[in-house]
């Protein structure tokens, strides 16, 4: 079972009294995106690794308040989709500053980026660098590596993402045949990854790929270091000046010359911004004498909380009635939501503890919960509509 966690681990007292006078009178569910946090996330970053430039990976929290925090502050983007182009397209933001990052895309999709104005797209397959050779010519590319599984990131990125060393080196020499700019290589070492080692067995392979280019007269300038940063969720990791000061002394080590470096950040700049305010609907047991209470949240699988997929990503839950004391006595809950999917369980292997005197009508506060969550809720499913969404700043 996980265990107790304080609060203020993971907000200041006056966020949380803000949270609550706001929450007030709100009906449930909704999330609250502190945008003011979003900003100062950005900012830690760019002063942390101040040798990267920031391509937010839009995926992690689309909104356009999101967005316009980032863009003021000078971000770049990384994109998935034309849908994503034309978002940032509308709130002005220029085709210079995005990268085309998603390696699955149709001919059509790749021919609207280019006319957009895009120039920077990654790859992984033969294929797709053929596409940008014909609809995106003399744009600059980035060749995606294939990172052995790790199983130190909570929401794993491998097997459906980039090619082997060996393939990268062949699609860097045909995209050069066929007129592209061969302009770097990236990676993502895996959401949530709790192992900063894992970007020196990145960057190794990456500094033997350049110099074999070299040896051919092929000269990358740029390496994408990927996502992977951590958000705070109930398992520890460590702090982000961790991370960047590890990051910054491999590549010392694994380059005389250190090339352009990107950095694609998504749920460390937008994780811990948001907190959902739900409502338990029911708590329930199955046998009279049953240890385990189930407790029936307004959201779930479908409403926000997907990453809970194989119980992936703990967020930390708590309820309003005991945000700053502790209850008397706690019990095992697994934890459901709403819906008539009998899948749509958040956690029940890695139980909750919460107030033996959890009910009806209580309203829980579930941390964290700013990146991978309302874009991912569906549309409609049972009929709940997705949450509604609050901006404070
Ligand atoms: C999702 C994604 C990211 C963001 O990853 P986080 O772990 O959320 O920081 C960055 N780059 C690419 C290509 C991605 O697909």
């Amino acid at each position: 079972m996980r265990p107790l966690k304080n609060i203020y681990e993971y907000i200041t007292p006056t966020e949380l009294e803000n949270i609550k006078e706001f929450s007030k009178g709100k009906s449930s569910p909704f999330w609250i995106i502190d945008l003011k946090k979003v900003g100062e996330n950005y900012d830690e970053l760019q002063k942390n690794l101040p040798v990267a430039k920031i391509y937010y990976a839009v995926k992690a929290n689309p909104s356009d308040e999101v967005l316009r925090v980032l863009a003021q502050r000078g971000s770049y983007f990384d994109v998935a989709s034309v849908y994503e182009v034309d978002q940032l397209l509308a709130l002005g933001i220029s085709p210079e500053r995005m990268s085309y990052g998603n390696t699955i895309k149709k001919d059509k999709e790749i021919k609207y980026a280019y006319e957009k104005g895009i120039r920077l797209f990654a790859t992984d397959s033969v294929s797709d660098v053929e596409s940008l050779a014909k609809e995106a010519p003399n744009s600059k590319i980035i060749f995606r590596l294939l990172l052995g599984g790790s199983s130190s990131a909570d929401w794993p990125l491998s097997k459906k993402f980039g090619a082997h060393q060996g393939m990268v080196y062949e699609l860097v020499i045909k995209a050069k045949e066929l007129g592209l700019i061969p302009h770097g290589l990236c990676f993502h070492v895996g959401s949530q990854q709790r192992d900063v080692g894992q970007w020196d067995t990145a960057l190794g392979q990456c500094s033997h790929i350049f110099n074999d280019l070299k040896k051919v007269g092929i000269e990358l300038k740029m390496i994408d270091i990927g996502g992977g940063l951590p958000a705070k969720y109930v398992n520890p990791a460590q702090d982000l000046e961790e991370y960047t000061e590890v990051i910054k002394k491999y590549l010392k080590e694994e380059f005389s010359d250190i090339p352009e470096i990107i950095i694609e950040p998504g749920r460390s700049i937008v994780g811990d911004c948001g907190i959902m305010v739900a409502e338990v609907v029911n708590v329930a047991k199955k046998s009279t004498h049953s240890a385990t209470s189930w407790v029936f949240l307004d959201v779930g699988k479908f409403r926000g909380l997907i990453e809970t997929i194989d119980e992936s990503i703990k967020y930390p839950i708590f309820l309003e009635r005991y945000l700053e004391k502790k209850a008397d006595e706690y019990v095992e809950c697994i934890l459901a939501g709403p819906s008539c999917d009998s899948m749509d369980i958040m956690y029940e292997n890695d139980k909750c503890k919460l107030p033996a005197d959890i009910s009806k009508g209580d309203r829980v506060y579930i941390l964290t919960t700013g990146a991978y969550t309302y874009s991912y809720t569906s549309v409609c499913f049972n009929g709940f509509p997705p949450p509604s969404i609050y901006y404070i700043n």
